[in-house]
This record gives structure tokens, sequence and C-alpha cells, in this order.
């Protein structure tokens, strides 16, 4: 990778949640930081007030787990992205501007989340979510038909209560669809706004 580093060696590096992308830091690395970055997946910085290699939680624990790695047109400034283990800024927020690292869907990015941690991490006794992930593809897939015919029915009622409990089931349910097969809420909003486009 050509980086040009300026007079004293350095060049600036932009933060970026992988999974938000929202930006959580500014940092500058020296050459040497930036292999250790690479090196340990842990993203390391050259601080200019300690005069020495720092990687960003080594006190704290909140490190910074290196994703990926991209330079800017005229190669002076690096863009990584990275998954915070804890709050990026020492002043306790998640960015170094005071802002929360949300997602770009709200709560329901931490719906897909919380989906995602039953699927991978709890046994299908133990949890409703990991259970039908355990049947397959497709029984998820009737799953949600039947939901989404239970959405029907209750649309034509004027019981609001059980049309938003019944809407709030399909949702649910189609996101661990989504899941199942491999995808995310960006990829839906991605074709969404290719249509937009046209
Ligand atoms: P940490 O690397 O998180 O263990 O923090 C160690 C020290 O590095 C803190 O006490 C701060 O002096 C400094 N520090 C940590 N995070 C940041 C940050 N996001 N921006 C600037 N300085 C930081
Ligand atoms: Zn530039
Ligand atoms: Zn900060
Ligand atoms: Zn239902």
């Amino acid at each position: 990778m050509n980086l040009k580093y300026n007079s004293e060696g350095l060049i600036p590096a932009i933060i970026q949640d992988a999974t938000t992308k929202n930006v959580l830091m500014l940092g500058y690395m020296n050459d040497a930081a930036f292999k250790k970055t690479q090196e340990t997946k842990k993203v390391t910085f050259y601080s200019r007030s300690k005069q020495r290699l720092w990687t960003k939680g080594e006190e704290s624990g909140n490190f910074l787990n290196f994703v990926d790695v991209k330079v800017d047109c005229d190669h002076d400034t690096l863009l990584i992205q990275a998954n915070p283990e804890g709050p990026t800024c020492h002043k306790g927020s998640d960015t170094c501007w005071g802002d929360e690292n949300t997602s770009n869907f709200g709560f329901i990015s931490k719906l897909e989340a919380t989906i995602e941690a039953r699927r991978t991490n709890s046994n299908p006794e133990d949890s409703y979510v990991a259970s039908l992930f355990s049947k397959g593809i497709n029984k998820l897939a009737q799953k949600v038909g039947e939901e989404a015919v239970e959405v029907v029915i209750e649309a034509k009622d004027d019981n609001d209560e059980l049309f938003l409990n019944e809407s709030a089931d399909l949702l649910f349910h189609y996101l661990m669809l989504l899941q199942a097969k491999g995808f995310k809420l960006e990829d839906i909003e991605t074709v969404l706004k290719n249509r937009e486009k046209k």
C-alpha cells in the first residue's frame, strides 16, 4: 500500500464502525502502527502525546477490532473499518463527537443483532429463535407466510391491538428469514435505494 506520510512520518486514520458506518474517532499512525494494526487486528496508533505506539483499548479494554482499510484518493488519509468492543472515546461516549453509535435501522437493528446472537450462541431447547433456525429455511419461510396471512386477516378487522401484534410477529419472523438467507436489512435498503434512482 502506497501511503503518503506527513513530515513527522504520520498519516491520519479515520476510524469507522464496520457495521453502523459511524465515524468513531480520528488518530494518527506511523508505519509501525499501521503494520501492528494489521498484524494484531487491534487498531494501533502513534500517540503524539505519549510519543509511542498506542493500541486503542490497552488500558480500558475498549479495543477496536480491525476489519478493513482504505486509502483516500491522494493516499494521505486512511479510512479504517473496525468493530469497537466498547465506547471508543475515553470520555465514555461511543464516538469522540459524543454521538451514540446506533445503526441505520434503530431498534430493528438491535433486534437483528439479538436474533443473530440467539442463532449463534443458544441451544434450540432454550431459545425460540435458535429452535426455528434449527428447523431450516423452508420452515422459517412457511412461518413468515403464516404471519403474513394473520396480518392480512387482522387488517380487515378494526382491532388495532391484534393488527399490531401480528405485524410485530411478521417483522420478527421476516428478520429471521432474512438472516437465514444470509442477508441483512442493509441489503434490502440497497435494493430500495437503487429503485429510487430509476
Ligand atoms: P485506552 O486506549 O482506551 O485504553 O485509553 C488509554 C488512554 O488513551 C486514555 O486515558 C486517553 O488518554 C487516551 N485515549 C483513549 N481513547 C481516546 C480517544 N478516543 N481519543 C483520544 N485519546 C484517547
Ligand atoms: Zn487525501
Ligand atoms: Zn474522544
Ligand atoms: Zn402471528
